[in-house]
């Protein structure tokens, strides 16, 4: 059967998503053949601010795992500073995040699904349906692979080639950009948060790790790298000081839901989980809870059901409460990105931290 490369589930992509479902399925039934496909390595590693939010915390917590220190890196930030560079107003709020290194937090998951399930590591660049069972082409360094699977599953994030293939696509999507700098102690803020109606209606981040400082940012796809710079140039000058010299530029597509058909968790022999099913904040891009919470929820579902039908029913039940959590999370974007009731709840204060008042 090896031989023949024929699975009972194709997996594409070992985000969180695709690791925590490979994990929980092999867990309850190691007898199906699973294949588990993505291209990453660290040098093409996903961008991200590798924040983990107490709700991520709380589904790793639940999932009885406990993470290793060698995914956390310096510092540990316990507020975020959030600036309005075009209505000049700075809070600050208390956020309880663990900061990690993205690429170490991937790999550490995605050990629990190395032991049954075959991995390999390669781009998937086509999927077909034939018949009642799905062919794969995939593109490794060394060769091309042709593989059948009886269930495909697309946690390939917001780019995801399986929702494209079989399914309508993101409405709403920034790119997003990050440049790494090397840390010289530049005065900006550990992790900030930052609006600019003139660059962007979305938001861009501040974070330092290790020996690095980013600065990164969600901008319309129509002249995405202009905006960047106006907006680094301006982000400078309201901070006092450049960033210097960028040792990294990356980019990537990022999804922003909106409305309930945004969200789409798939149809027949064909899911989606995480960033793919459209399971990402539109208010803060927080996407771990979201993409561990799905992977659990459809490999609940794979165990449960017994026909394709049980288990789409099955999982579209496990992730209602989701969908309507980040349903939320679209109407706070839609708020905190209007310049005028932004400026009212920062100029409040509400629930921001001060010294000597809280
Ligand atoms: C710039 C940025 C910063 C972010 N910061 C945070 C943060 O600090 N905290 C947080 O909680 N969330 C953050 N997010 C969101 C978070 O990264 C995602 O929501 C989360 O990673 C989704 O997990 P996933 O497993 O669904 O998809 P992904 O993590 O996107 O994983 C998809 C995987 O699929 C692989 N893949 C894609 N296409 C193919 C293909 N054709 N063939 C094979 N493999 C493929 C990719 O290599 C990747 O490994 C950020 C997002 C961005 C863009």
């Amino acid at each position: 059967m090896e031989n023949k490369r024929y699975y009972d589930i194709a997996v594409v992509g070992a985000g969180p998503s695709g690791a925590i479902l490979v994990k929980e399925i092999i867990k309850s039934r190691p007898d199906l053949k699973i294949v588990l496909i993505d291209g990453q390595t660290e040098e093409l590693s996903k961008p991200c601010g590798g924040l983990l939010s107490p709700s991520a915390q709380k589904v790793i917590a639940r999932l009885n795992m406990v993470l290793p220190k060698s995914v956390l890196v310096d510092p540990q930030i316990f507020a975020v500073q959030t600036m309005d560079i075009d209505q000049n107003i700075t809070r600050l709020y208390q956020r309880c995040y663990l900061n990690m290194d993205r690429y170490a937090f991937d790999k550490w998951l995605l050990s629990f699904a190395t032991q049954n399930a075959t991995i390999i590591n390669g781009r998937c660049t086509k999927i077909e349906k034939e018949g009642d069972s799905y062919n794969l082409n995939v593109v490794t360094a060394t060769e091309k692979i042709k593989l059948s699977a009886n269930f495909i599953v697309g946690a390939d994030g917001g780019s995801s080639i399986v929702r494209r293939t079989f399914f309508k696509g993101m409405k709403v999507q920034y790119v997003s950009i990050q440049q790494w700098y090397e840390d010289k102690g530049q005065n900006v803020p550990n992790y900030s948060c930052i609006f600019d109606a003139k660059t962007s209606d979305s938001c861009s981040w501040t974070i330092r790790k290790d020996k690095y400082l980013i600065y990164g940012g969600a901008f319309d796809k129509k002249g995405c790298r202009e905006a960047f710079e106006n907006q680094k140039a301006r982000l400078e000058n309201f901070l006092g000081n450049p960033f210097g010299k960028p040792v990294k530029t990356e980019a990537c597509l990022v999804s922003s839901p909106r409305k309930i058909k945004d969200f789409c968790t798939g149809k027949e022999k064909v899911f989606l989980v995480g960033e793919a099913a459209g399971f990402i904040s539109a208010s803060s891009f927080e996407g771990f809870s979201s993409a561990l919470l799905s992977g659990k929820a459809l490999a609940d579902a794979f165990i449960k059901g017994k026909t394709y039908q049980q288990i789409q029913k099955e999982y579209s039940k496990n992730t209602r409460s989701l969908r309507h959590r980040l349903r939320k999370r679209a109407v706070k974007r839609a708020l905190l990105c209007n310049p005028f009731i932004r400026k009212i709840v920062m100029k409040s204060g509400i629930q921001s931290i001060s010294l000597y008042n809280n």
